[in-house]
This record gives structure tokens, C-alpha cells and sequence, in this order.
């Protein structure tokens, strides 16, 4: 493998909106042990569903090989997601192996939360910096009917019981945010984790792919959500941790700690969105919304060096324009807009 340095193609990048690349989003499997209604419909992913065949998955060697790419261009946070990261065998290799390149001080983790009571303890071991835990709520029916599983929230909320004893630099739980689904449970599952050091961050309901059945209807801004917390606990709002935060943060004013708002649709941040993401095969994605991405596994499986695989990226990079939310946010038929061809969640990671 051609080693590479800081004045690789790739170093100091920015697209066609003078966005660098910042994070790297890693999906790691396609598959997933739940079937939340609004990425993987139980309908359309059932037991037929043909999923990835496994050589069009990446190794973690080329993985890896990948993330030190990026890392020689400054992109210093990887965060692993799915499909269900932790249904990947051996999962805590790779966030071992990703957490010794030089340059990449921070690997979170998006997890729907089942299994982490199993392997909580090795992620962090392993290396890994912050978790994410997807939880919609926490009242068993309106769970059951989210995760499309007939289990209820009980392993999720161990799981992040036993992550909070494992002093993990942060863990969030991210909520989906649907109206007539589970907007009446937001101050219970708020009240839960308020004071626990666990900050909830509301997201509303996305048009990400074509087959979640998305419409207008049922997205219930952040500024709502804030109204309902706000009014129940009282909050006042807080600056952004660093610049291009996308969550917009708030604090209860009894001290009790934080949670977040993520207005995807209501206000789009397109302008600083500096993600890059790879899909479980290997495809560059610049975009949640795009409708396809950029074939690096063959690149990486036909002995092309760093050096050449860098300049693909540079060239996909230099040359991106994506910003779809905000370009959605100006049209006048919106829901029109949101069916054209777009990747799947799953595939991507959110
Ligand atoms: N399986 C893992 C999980 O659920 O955390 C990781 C992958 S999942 C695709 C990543 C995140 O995307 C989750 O927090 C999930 O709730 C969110 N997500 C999926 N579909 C969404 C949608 N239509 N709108 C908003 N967020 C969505
Ligand atoms: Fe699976 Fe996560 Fe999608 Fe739910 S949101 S179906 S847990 S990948
Ligand atoms: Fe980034 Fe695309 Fe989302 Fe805009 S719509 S914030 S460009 S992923």
C-alpha cells in the first residue's frame, strides 16, 4: 500500500459550496434485527428481501484503507452505522483498527440499542468515543409498533443503563419524531433520561429514501417539539458545540442537562454539511438524498494505489453540489419534490 501525506490530492478540499470534508459516515451492514416502519418497512423487508450478498461487502481491511484516506485529508470523526452496526460480526475490530489511524480522534456509533447490553463494554474497550441510541419511545406499544418487532424498549434502555456506568465521552438517544405515532410519549421518554446525563435529541421524520411512506403530514417541527418540552420542563437554548452542529441545543433551566432538536426539514443546514459517506459496498455517497454514489470497492479491489483512490474522492469531492434539504425547502410542490430516486437510509446510515 503507497503511504500518503499531507500534500495528497485530497488535503484541503472543498466542493463547489466551499464545503470541506469533515466526517466520515461508515455503513457496515445492510441488514438489521429491527423493522422501524419510517427506514425499513416489515412489508417490504421481509423474509425475502434479498439483502447485500456478502463479497459486495467491504472487508474491514478496506474499510480501513479508506478512513486513513480520508484521515491524510484532515477528517478527523468517523461514525459507524447501518443498517444495525451491531449485527456485523466482530464489530469491535474494526472500531479497533479505525482507532489507531493517525489523525481520527473521535468514532461514535449509531445502534439501535438491542445488543449493546452484549457489547457495550468491548466498544469501549475497542475504542470507541460516543454512542448514539436510536429509541422512539419509551412506552412498549408505541415501541413495538415503531421497531416493528414484538419486543419492547427493555434491552435498549439496559443497554444505555450499562453505557452510562462505561464513561463514554457522550451518549444520545435520538428520537424520530412522527405525528399520531409517538408525538404524545416526547415528555415521558424526555423526563426518563433528564438528568441522567444522556442528552435526547428530537429529529423530525425524514424524507430519506422511497419507501417509508413520508408525507408532510406527519413531520412535526422541532420548533413544536421545543414548545411541548419546553412548556413541561422549562428550557433555554444553548450555543452550538462547534460550527455546523446540526442539532440546535437547549438546556433545562433546573439544570437537569440538555437535548437537542434536529430540523432536517423545517431548517435545512445544507451549508455546512461536510459528510461523506460510505456505503456497505463500498459506494461514495455525498449526500443522505443522492440517488446513487461513486464505486470505490472496485477501485479498491483492482490494486489502484492510496494516491489514485484519494484523487477519485478529490474529484467527487471537488465536485459536489448537494443540498437537498434546502433546495426542497424552495419549491412549491415540496411532497412532489420528495419522490424522486433516492438511496435507501439502511444502505447509508443516517
Ligand atoms: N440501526 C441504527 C439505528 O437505528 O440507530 C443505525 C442506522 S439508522 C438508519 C440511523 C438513524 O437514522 C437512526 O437514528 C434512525 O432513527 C434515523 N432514521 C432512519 N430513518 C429516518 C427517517 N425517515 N427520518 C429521520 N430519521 C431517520
Ligand atoms: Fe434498523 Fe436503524 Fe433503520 Fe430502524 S432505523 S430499521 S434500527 S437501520
Ligand atoms: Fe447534507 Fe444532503 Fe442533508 Fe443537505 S440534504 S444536510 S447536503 S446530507
Amino acid at each position: 500500500m503507497s503511504k500518503l501525506s499531507r500534500i495528497d490530492p485530497l488535503v484541503g478540499i472543498t466542493d463547489k459550496l466551499k464545503r470541506p470534508v469533515r466526517d466520515l459516515r461508515i455503513s457496515v451492514t445492510d441488514r438489521c434485527n429491527f423493522r422501524c416502519t419510517y427506514c425499513m418497512p416489515e412489508e417490504i423487508f421481509g423474509e425475502r428481501y434479498e439483502f447485500l450478498p456478502r463479497p459486495e461487502i467491504l472487508t474491514f481491511e478496506e474499510i480501513e484503507r479508506v478512513a486513513r484516506i480520508f484521515a491524510v485529508a484532515g477528517v478527523s470523526k468517523l461514525r459507524i452505522t447501518g443498517g444495525e452496526p451491531l449485527v456485523r460480526a466482530n464489530l469491535t475490530d474494526l472500531i479497533q483498527r479505525l482507532s489507531s489511524i493517525d489523525g481520527i480522534s473521535d468514532i461514535a456509533l449509531t445502534t439501535n440499542g438491542y445488543l449493546l447490553p452484549k457489547f457495550a463494554e468491548g466498544l469501549k474497550k475497542s475504542g470507541l468515543s460516543r454512542l448514539t441510541v436510536s429509541l422512539d419511545s419509551i412506552d412498549e406499544n408505541i415501541f413495538k409498533k415503531m421497531s416493528g418487532r414484538p419486543h419492547g424498549p427493555k434491552n435498549t434502555l439496559d443497554g444505555i443503563r450499562l453505557a452510562t456506568e462505561l464513561d463514554f465521552s457522550s451518549i444520545k438517544v435520538n428520537v424520530v419524531v412522527q405525528r399520531g405515532v409517538n408525538d404524545h410519549t416526547l415528555i415521558d421518554t424526555a423526563r426518563y433520561f433528564k438528568g441522567t446525563g444522556v442528552i435526547v435529541r428530537f429529529i423530525e421524520f425524514m424524507d430519506v429514501g422511497t419507501k417509508n411512506h413520508w408525507d408532510l403530514s406527519q413531520v412535526v417541527p422541532s420548533s413544536e417539539v421545543m414548545e411541548v418540552i419546553d412548556s413541561e420542563f422549562g428550557l433555554e437554548s444553548v450555543a452550538p458545540n462547534y460550527e455546523g452542529e446540526v442539532a440546535n441545543r437547549y438546556r433545562y433551566k433546573d439544570g437537569d442537562g440538555e437535548i437537542g432538536v434536529i430540523s432536517s426539514v423545517t431548517k435545512p443546514f445544507c451549508g455546512n454539511c461536510t459528510r461523506a459517506r460510505l456505503s456497505t459496498d463500498g459506494k461514495l455517497v455525498t449526500c443522505l438524498f443522492a440517488s446513487g454514489g461513486t464505486d470505490l470497492k472496485s477501485a479498491l479491489r483492482s490494486g489502484q494505489s492510496d494516491k489514485e483512490i484519494s484523487s477519485i474522492i478529490t474529484n467527487i469531492w471537488s465536485n459536489r453540489v448537494d443540498q437537498y434539504s434546502a433546495l426542497r425547502s424552495n419549491q412549491t410542490n415540496f411532497e412532489a419534490y420528495t419522490k424522486g430516486d433516492k438511496v435507501e437510509m439502511y444502505y447509508i446510515g443516517g
